[in-house]
């Protein structure tokens, strides 16, 4: 039977409080010296998507923490990650080596004498084809050197809630960062993201031994970048990614993570862990005691705080509809839903494929004198031809954005589009705002 340990902290929390907690969770499982040996390369993996602090990223002293313990069975622990490829396009080339050094952990790692290695140095990405057998989707991928070549991997997540992840973004999505992010990570970053993040835990999983979890300071809403912090003050590990996985989404509210949360049912069905949590041994605090229900993430276009934003789908996947909620999120932070309202305009999106764009020229006429209209993705820009005399070459050629892409990943380039279409002149105060969201 699969087991995970929950420990809860009381607050303050410090760094000697944190350590004790790594290390009870860990004796629960039976002890860090029964999952690593001496002489062994152990990759410890954060969760580093972007240089913003915790909840969105995994707090240096739970990483302190496991490293310590790490070095003290004899084993060579380093810390590992590559951040989100957005985050290198948009910050003016920013790698993950400046993602560590603003977050800090590249003083904590020299403190303590650990290794740090970033997957990528000034934008290169170190990684190797890979073959994955008996993958689903992903046959083969562009995986990590330093996952290839270390003898353990330990997830180290953050307890969050995911638009893309299905719910929860935890152990098993952690691992994302395994595949070279110009590359593989965007791929397959649809629907299918989720089949494809089993496969790639399908090929890394003989290498893990256990994962711990950061749930200090966890995150619901929209994660895992623009939810709203919620302190728990736990920390969580288990001897199965899958298991683990379960019992942080039942912590936060998830009853029966192994049929709610696509990655981890597909996990749990596909044989490669225990997704339901009847079948999983907790110990230490019990979930009834720690747990509380956390505002889940959806993709869904709410108001608020969208206001004045309509989206038409066609047949939509969670690519689109969450990519424009990211889209969304970094225009408000620029004060575009104000300035919709004082110009009395809206933003319609189309998406998905055939959506119910206007094929009626009058109509469509009207509708670009209420706001600016958007075909978005792929999908969309590829079933809206019967429209392309209005689109290329009437009247209304430039007043209607077209965005390619599956999903369309520039959402610095769309803001921009999306204020000039409104008249709003983007100032170097936006365009520095732009780099910092939606990563
Ligand atoms: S274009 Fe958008 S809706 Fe279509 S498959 Fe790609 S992400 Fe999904």
């Amino acid at each position: 039977m699969s087991r995970v340990a929950i420990s809860k902290l009381v607050s303050p929390v410090d760094e000697s409080k944190i350590f004790d907690a790594v290390k009870s969770v860990l004796d629960k499982l039976g002890g860090i010296e029964k999952f690593v040996s001496p002489g062994e390369m152990v990759l410890i993996k954060p969760n580093f998507v972007s240089p913003r602090p915790p909840p969105v990223t995994t707090d240096i002293r739970v990483i302190k923490a496991l490293a310590l313990q790490i070095k003290e069975t004899g084993a060579k622990p380093i810390i590992g990650e590559g951040s989100s490829a957005m985050t290198h396009w948009w910050r003016e080339g920013m790698t993950t080596e400046d993602v560590m050094d603003l977050l800090g952990v590249s003083d904590m790692a020299k403190e303590i004498g650990v290794e740090l290695i970033p997957f990528d140095r000034k934008g290169v990405f170190k990684s190797r084809m890979t073959l994955i057998p008996d993958a689903v989707l992903m046959k083969k991928a562009e995986i990590a050197e330093l996952a290839l070549e270390a003898d353990k991997i330990i997830p180290l997540p953050v307890l969050k809630t995911s638009m893309e992840g299905g719910g929860i973004t935890c152990c098993i999505k952690v691992l994302h960062a395994l595949t070279n992010a110009q590359s593989d990570r965007l791929r397959w970053h649809r629907s299918d993201l989720w089949q494809k993040l089993i496969d790639l835990f399908r090929l890394v999983k003989p290498k893990i031994p256990f994962c711990l979890v950061d749930g200090l300071v966890g995150m619901e809403g929209d994660g895992p970048i623009h939810g709203t912090p919620v302190n728990m003050n736990l920390i969580l590990a288990g001897d199965d990614p899958v298991s683990t996985d379960a019992i942080a989404a039942k912590i936060i509210g998830f009853e029966y993570p192994h049929r709610e949360i696509g990655p981890i049912a597909l996990a749990h069905s596909q044989g490669l862990g225990m997704g339901d949590p009847s079948q999983i041994e907790v110990m230490g605090e019990k979930v009834d005691e720690v747990k509380k229900r956390f505002l889940m993430a959806s993709c869904e276009i709410i108001t608020p705080p969208f206001e004045n934003v309509l989206v038409y789908e066609g047949a939509t996947c969670r690519g689109c509809k969450a990519w424009i909620k990211f889209l969304l999120y970094m225009l408000r932070d620029t004060g575009i839903f104000e300035d919709l309202k004082r110009l009395d305009k809206k933003l319609f999106f189309f998406t998905g494929l055939e959506p119910p764009f206007p094929t009626d020229l009058e109509e469509l006429r009207e509708l670009s004198k209420k706001g600016v209209i958007l075909v978005y993705g792929d999908c969309s820009t590829n079933t809206t031809k019967h429209s392309y005399w209005v689109l290329k070459q009437g009247e209304l050629k430039g007043k209607i954005i077209l965005i390619p892409g599956c999903p369309p990943f520039d959402s610095a380039q769309q803001a921009t589009q999306i204020r000039d279409a409104l008249g709003l002149e983007t100032t170097e105060k936006e365009e520095e705002a732009f780099k910092y969201v939606p990563t």
